[in-house]
């Protein structure tokens, strides 16, 4: 089977432009080459990510809301040899996230990797948090990784394979002082992702979670250096992470090697939860 995913596929809650899309890639998408969604791919662990599983031999449909850092993303991964395209799209909008997937899998006839990673933080302490910093925190980490593996579930039951790995958080398996709300939205990932597991296992389909701890990126850049020096002391292997670590754990979890592990949360913090 010859697939290919046209430029025109850009999420239609994005008006197909040039920009907000890349052009496909000038190829037959071969039947053996696995196909990976990977969310928040323009910057940070999303991008290690993508990298990562294109240098595995996967074909990578990067998604974001920035389309620059996308374009230039799917130019790195052309260089080195794989094959990448990126559509724009707010998974924080409605079912945005859950037609795109649809449409990108019914394109390309096939979907075997599915990696929900996007998120945001809006931090504050409980008593101060509001209710908007509370539902927009919950809908961009939780509720898009819900609407994202239902629409993923069609195409991976009819390929009777399937890897879904969702980025959690320690946060949402210990706890953390001012983070209520992405607490509570990766502590519901977990439930989500073994949820997931137990329906969807006997199809080939596999879900679990990479829970960082802290890792460098644009997300924790804003730690004073006084905190990072306090906070690699509780790190058992004494330094911050760094994406690959992430992208090695989730490049595991996405590759046909890994069919026996289902529902289970995977924590790459250097020990900081111990
Ligand atoms: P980051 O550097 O802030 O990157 C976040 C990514 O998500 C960007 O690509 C961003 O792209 C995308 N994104 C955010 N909101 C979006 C939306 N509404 N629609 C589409 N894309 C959206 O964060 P990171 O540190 O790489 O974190 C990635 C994941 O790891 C998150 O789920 C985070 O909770 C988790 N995590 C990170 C750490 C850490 O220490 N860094 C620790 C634990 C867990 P655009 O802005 O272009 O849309």
């Amino acid at each position: 089977m010859i697939c290919t995913i046209p430029a025109r596929a850009a999420h239609r809650c994005n008006p197909p432009r040039q920009r907000e899309a890349s052009h496909p890639i000038r190829r037959s998408l071969l039947i053996e080459t696995r196909l990976a969604i990977v969310t928040g791919a323009s910057r940070g662990l999303g991008r290690s990510i993508a990298s990562r599983l294109a240098a595995d031999g996967m074909h990578v449909m990067a998604i974001a809301r920035s389309a620059d850092p996308l374009q230039s993303l799917v130019e790195e991964i052309t260089a080195a040899g794989g094959t990448a395209e990126f559509r724009v799209c707010d998974i924080g909008e409605a079912n945005a996230l859950g037609e795109l997937i649809e449409e990108i899998s019914e394109t390309a006839g096939r979907l075997d990797v599915l990696v929900n990673n996007a998120g945001i933080t809006r931090d504050g302490l409980l008593m101060r948090m509001s209710d908007e910093d509370f539902d927009d925190v919950v809908n961009v980490n939780l509720r898009s990784t819900f609407v994202a593996c239902r629409a993923a579930a069609r195409p991976m039951m009819k390929g009777r394979y399937g890897r879904i790995v969702n980025i959690g958080s320690v946060s949402g398996v210990t706890g953390n002082p001012g983070q209520a709300n992405y607490a509570a939205a990766k502590a519901g990932m977990i439930g989500l992702t073994k949820t997931v597991a137990k329906e969807l296992g006997g199809k080939g389909i596999t879900a679990n979670v990479v829970a960082p701890g802290f890792i460098k990126t644009d997300m924790t850049e804003a730690m004073v250096p006084l905190l990072e020096q306090e906070m690699v002391k509780r790190i058992s292997t004494r330094r911050l992470g760094e994406p690959s670590d992430i992208s090695a754990a989730v490049a595991f979890l996405a590759s046909e090697e890994a069919s026996y592990v289902t529902g289970q949360v995977l924590v790459v913090d250097g020990g900081l939860a111990l």
